[in-house]
């Protein structure tokens, strides 16, 4: 019988184990923080989520979109569920696999992130889009039996059209 994942957004396929996984954070990547200047220069738009103000870099969107081909995207973010509840329509992404931290997730660190994101792509080529990597996050990548890559980005920014190139030549062992 097909299994799936449902969330209260649809279906989640799933996994194409024939890919590599790309574990996707959003504070730091899509929800920016730490920019200067004033708010309405700021580099996205504003969506309220929760009651709370999110500053969404809304190209993003088409950036993950790009990568779609290569990878199997999946959420690894604080946000957990609330990733697919607010952020498709504002992405133009269909619901991603979701990875959950047990009340472990803290903002501005990632290695909670680290046992769940292994268990996932256990066997498989990773890549993983976090804002806040530390010394932990490399060690546990250099340790990985299967080939793993991290990109880190700047949260005032997020994630850039640099990025997306690097990890679509790294997707095809090209890197
Ligand atoms: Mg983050």
């Amino acid at each position: 019988m097909f299994a799936v994942h449902v969330s209260r957004l649809g279906r989640v396929p799933e996994p194409d184990s024939t890919k590599p996984v790309l574990a996707v954070d959003v504070d730091g990547v899509i929800s920016l923080f730490g920019f200067e200047g004033p708010a309405e220069n700021a580099p996205c738009k504003f969506q309220l989520i929760d009651g709370m103000a999110h500053c969404i870099a809304v190209e993003t969107g088409a950036r993950l979109q790009r990568l779609l081909p290569h990878y199997e995207l999946i959420w690894a973010t604080g946000w957990e569920d609330r990733a697919n509840e607010y952020l498709l329509l504002l992405l133009g992404l269909p619901a991603l696999p979701v990875l959950h931290f047990g009340g472990a997730a803290r903002f501005g660190s990632a290695h909670w992130k680290l046992e769940p994101i292994g268990d996932y792509a256990q066997g498989r080529r990773l890549a993983w889009i976090d804002d806040s990597l530390d010394a932990s996050c490399h060690e546990w990548a250099a340790a990985r039996t299967e080939p793993t890559l991290l990109v880190q980005t700047d949260a005032a920014v997020g994630l850039t059209d640099a990025h997306v190139d690097v990890l679509i030549d790294w997707s095809g062992g090209h890197v």
